[in-house]
């Protein structure tokens, strides 16, 4: 085990759009674990969108500030212990910013399963496919025959949320960024229809992908998307804000939605934010039926892995300009 602890700063905060150069690799020594305590090593650093929104101020976060080693979860391997529920060798996922080992309070961590592949324990069986599976299930609410519409649809969590509507006997249609994203969405993950929102024409690939109307829209954007899918909500349709990532990538929201009140009364629409972190009590019944649907082959699990700790920033930004498919993770 190395003494030297490799770390990456998050240098200056951006104004606008963020880039590698808001970071710096540094080393420090690693740490050592207290009474209670456990020391890990980062195996896979998970890439999310809303990191770059942490950088905006506080959310359901604190803040990162300038200076901080850039916050962010990561799949971890317990190499010393002080505390009585890990050992060395157990398996954790934890809050260890970007780096290489951390030292955590073991009560706030939970070990998991040695399943195989790893990697899945970030994706499907992590905070992307919960997410998926309670924000469309618990908010949206669906039923068989109605049309779900996602967007960040070939994203992580937005490729779950179109599978597990059709496992559920709804019609999927996915909104993302370019044909070949579509058609990725269609040909391999059994989505009944993409819509291009980058395309001229969009609201209109999105009013002939849902005919009848949307009755649930499972938000991962906000913005004009979020706009546009408004107005094609149904009577009675159910909006699952999950977030917002259109708006991450600068200072201040810029677009739309606009007409959002008298939209939301005329159509008498149910419009409900979520953290996953509010349905951790329902957990296990979750992470049983992904377990199911991977077995049966119903539910593909798409992992987009980059080896080396040192790419994390080109990652993060490269997601945040849709370079990903699937859960986007860093090799450490
Ligand atoms: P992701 O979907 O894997 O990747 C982000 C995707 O967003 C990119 O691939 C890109 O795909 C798309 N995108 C970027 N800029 C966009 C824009 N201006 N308009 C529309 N799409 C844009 O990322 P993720 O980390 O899984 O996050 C997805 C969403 O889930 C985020 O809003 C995140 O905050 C949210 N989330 C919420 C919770 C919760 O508990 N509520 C938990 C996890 C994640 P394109 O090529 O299609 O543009």
């Amino acid at each position: 085990m190395s003494d030297v602890n490799r770390q990456i700063v998050l240098e200056q905060l951006p104004q606008g759009p963020l880039s590698p150069d808001h970071f710096r690799l540094t080393e420090g020594e690693r740490p050592r674990a207290a009474d209670g305590e456990v020391v890990v090593k980062t195996l896979y650093v998970s890439l999310d969108a809303a990191n770059r929104a942490w950088m905006q101020g506080a959310t359901y976060r604190s803040a990162i500030n300038a200076g901080d080693v850039m916050a962010g979860g990561a799949l971890a391997e317990v190499v010393e212990s002080r505390a009585p529920n890990l050992a060395v060798g157990d398996l954790v996922f934890a809050d260890t910013g970007w780096q290489e080992y951390a030292a955590l309070p073991a009560k706030r961590l939970a070990k998991l399963p040695r399943l195989e592949p790893l990697t899945h324990l970030l994706s499907v069986y992590g905070v992307a496919g919960l997410t998926a599976y309670f924000g469309l299930l618990e908010c949206g609410q669906p039923k068989a025959g109605e049309t779900v519409v996602v967007s960040a649809a070939a994203g992580s969590v937005g490729s779950i949320v179109g599978q597990i509507a059709k496992i559920k006997g709804c019609g999927a249609v996915g909104i993302a960024g370019g044909a070949e994203k579509g058609r990725w969405l269609t040909d391999e993950l059994g989505f009944d229809a993409a819509v291009d929102y980058k395309a001229a024409d969009f609201k209109r690939q999105l009013r002939e992908a849902c005919p009848e109307g949307i009755d649930v829209y499972f938000d991962n954007v906000g913005g004009d998307v979020l706009e546009a899918c408004l107005f094609g909500m149904k009577t009675f349709g159910r909006i699952a804000c999950c977030g917002a990532v259109s708006q991450y990538d600068g200072d201040a929201p810029r677009h739309g939605p606009r007409g959002v009140p008298g939209l939301i009364v005329t159509k008498r629409l149910s419009v409900r934010g979520f953290i996953v972190s509010d349905f951790d009590d329902h957990r296990t019944q979750a992470l049983a039926d992904l377990q199911s649907w991977v077995a049966s082959g119903q539910l593909k699990v798409q992992e987009d892995v980059i080896d080396g700790f040192e790419n994390l920033p080109q990652a993060l930004v490269g997601l945040l300009h849709g370079e990903n498919r699937g859960k986007r993770m860093v090799k450490v």
